[in-house]
């Protein structure tokens, strides 16, 4: 196989309300894992997040200035300026003085709440109905999808990841390929990327978010931007699961993934 050009665009700092590692040491990171490419993304969270540290605009100019601070102090490594925008569609002016506030390579649309509710990451879904919450959250995400403004779609699935991966809840998505299929529809419409989110694919029973028969549909559809991305909280994680994501990527059809750079897309192969 030809030596992948590693990106992981999905990466968060101290900077995000539950990051804990420095810019600098997950460069330093980045460069011993043998990554070429990174994004730092922290968090801001539109709408009513729960803890207003969620919401501070000043948190994303420090960690835009951190990553400014450290290019061209770590050798090759390339290091890009992002966002993770929160549900932009909850409030889409916030969500627009974000995006003008700072000169980023790549910003990251997602959806972590629900209206009226918490982050979906705190809900017991052994003891709720989790089809109840997820209509709500993908009918969130197809908002964002078809009227936000971002480069890359995150964690399109996101809330599976406790639902199924944590709480054991077991669920039929089969009844959700048609809003799949809006979803991927709006973005390939607009343009924006779809990420493989790869935080839980080497953990036992672990899987990509979203996963393969997702990035199958993407691909049937004309899809071919994607992004790849651990979404780290820690600087020891940076990478995790990137070279899986570029098997899945190949089986699915894929030969090529993207980074951002000045918010416009830059082709990697994926190699053979
Ligand atoms: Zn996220
Ligand atoms: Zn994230």
């Amino acid at each position: 196989m030809n030596k992948l050009a590693l990106a992981d665009m999905h990466i968060h700092s101290i900077r995000s309300f539950d990051g804990h590692d420095s810019v600098e040491d997950i460069c330093r990171a980045a460069v011993k894992a043998g990554i070429k490419t990174i994004a730092v993304t922290d968090h801001y969270e539109c709408g009513s997040p729960e803890s207003p540290d969620q919401c501070e605009p000043e948190r994303i100019d420090l960690s835009v200035a951190d990553v400014s601070a450290q290019i061209g102090k770590h050798g090759e490594l390339e290091i890009l300026r992002g966002v993770e925008l929160g549900q932009p569609h909850c409030d889409m002016e916030t969500a627009d003085r974000i995006l003008h506030a700072n000169e980023y390579d790549f910003v990251l649309g997602s959806v972590h709440y629900v209206k009226n509710g918490g982050d979906l990451y705190w809900f017991n879904y052994k003891e709720r109905d989790p089809y109840e919450v997820y209509d709500q959250y993908i009918n969130e995400v197809l908002k964002t999808a078809a009227d936000c403004e971002f480069d890359s779609l995150a964690h399109m699935t996101y809330p599976l990841r406790y639902m199924i991966y944590r709480d054991g809840a077991v669920m039929d998505t089969s009844r959700y390929t048609d809003i799949y299929d809006a979803i991927l529809d709006a973005i390939i419409k607009r343009g924006k990327a779809l990420e493989v989110n790869t935080k839980l694919i080497e953990d036992p029973g672990g899987f990509f978010t979203p996963d393969e028969p997702i990035l199958r549909r993407y691909y049937e559809k004309g899809g071919r931007l994607i992004t790849l991305g651990s979404d780290s909280h820690y600087a020891s994680l940076i990478g995790t699961g990137i070279t899986l994501a570029a098997d899945a990527l190949r089986e699915c059809g894929f030969d090529s993934y993207f980074i951002y750079r000045n918010r416009q897309p830059v082709e990697i192969p994926l190699g053979e």
